[in-house]
């Protein structure tokens, strides 16, 4: 798609792009907080939750810019069009995104619009939701003695007509995070135990990390599709495949529903003083 410019005219502002961490408004990097405080314009994602939105100044446009499914591409171009535009006009223009801007979040094509149209930019990271939900589930990436080195990847590409390289994710003593994958869990079980992972390898789905409503659903590799047909699982969630995942039995700290009871708790007893 050609970008519409103005002739003649240079943009007025710069666009940040921000990472909002993925859930837990309290993640959010110092950096990302005054840089929202400041914003004329936040075109925001569906992932960025409504309390890190609170933070956004009343008298900002807000604009969200949630991709709809099966329109991807057009909807890219509309927002890397709406971002140079709002450049043109805005001084402190925000693109607001869940967990890392560089992490499966299209950070790098919505760059390269504004590169093309001469605006000018910053990145701000943030936290990805494989470093949110390791923490807030108690599975630590990697470990000495379970797990020796890491993969992101994404469950969510075209896996029937272009074929995921099993083999090189199927190592034992190795994580594999794999984001956007519920619906395609049935092929992510097979492509690994086919290429050799042990059908018996743990397995964690955790959905809506990092927030009150957190859920963990843990088992094997061969219950992979059960654990992602559970009714009770909401999106947004994440896989964590790997023998790390047995860690979260101990450091497993979090208990979402403690936390606001103790909230609850606290708020009373500020009301009793
Ligand atoms: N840029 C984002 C990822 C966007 S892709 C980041 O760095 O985190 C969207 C996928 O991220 C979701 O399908 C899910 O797999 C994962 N995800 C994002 N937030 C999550 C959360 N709070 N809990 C679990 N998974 C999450």
């Amino acid at each position: 798609m050609e970008l519409i410019t103005l002739q003649g005219q240079q943009a007025v502002g710069k666009v940040w792009l921000v990472g909002a961490g993925p859930g837990d408004v309290e993640l959010l990097t110092v950096k990302a907080y005054r840089v929202l405080q400041q914003a004329d314009v936040v075109l925001f994602d569906a992932l960025v939750s409504d309390d890190i939105m609170a933070l956004v100044p009343s008298d900002a446009e807000r604009i969200a810019v949630g991709k709809r499914a099966g329109k991807h591409s057009a909807a890219q171009e509309e927002i890397n069009q709406l971002l140079v535009t709002k450049a043109y006009t805005r001084k402190n223009v925000v693109r607001l995104k869940g967990g890392d801007p560089f992490i499966f979040g299209r950070g790098g094509e919505e760059l390269d619009s504004l590169v093309e149209a001469g605006v000018q930019f910053e990145v701000v990271p943030g936290i990805t939701a494989a470093s949110g939900t390791a923490a807030y589930a108690g599975i630590p990436l990697t470990h000495r003695d379970y797990s020796q080195g890491v993969t992101f990847i994404t469950g969510h590409c075209k896996l029937e007509s272009r074929p995921m390289d099993w083999q090189s994710h199927a190592k034992a003593n190795h994580t594999l995070v794999i984001y956007m994958g519920i619906l395609n869990a049935e092929l992510i079980k097979q492509g690994l135990i086919q290429a050799g992972r042990s059908a018996d390898t743990p397995v964690a789905i955790v959905s809506k990390a990092t927030t009150q409503s957190q859920r963990q659903f843990i088992g094997k590799l061969s219950e992979l599709d059960k654990l992602a047909a559970d009714p009770q699982l909401k999106m947004p969630a994440l896989m964590i495949i790997g023998e790390v995942v047995e860690l979260a039995d101990s450091l497993n700290w979090f208990k979402p529903d403690a936390d606001s009871s103790q909230v609850n708790d606290l708020a009373a007893l500020s009301l009793n003083l």
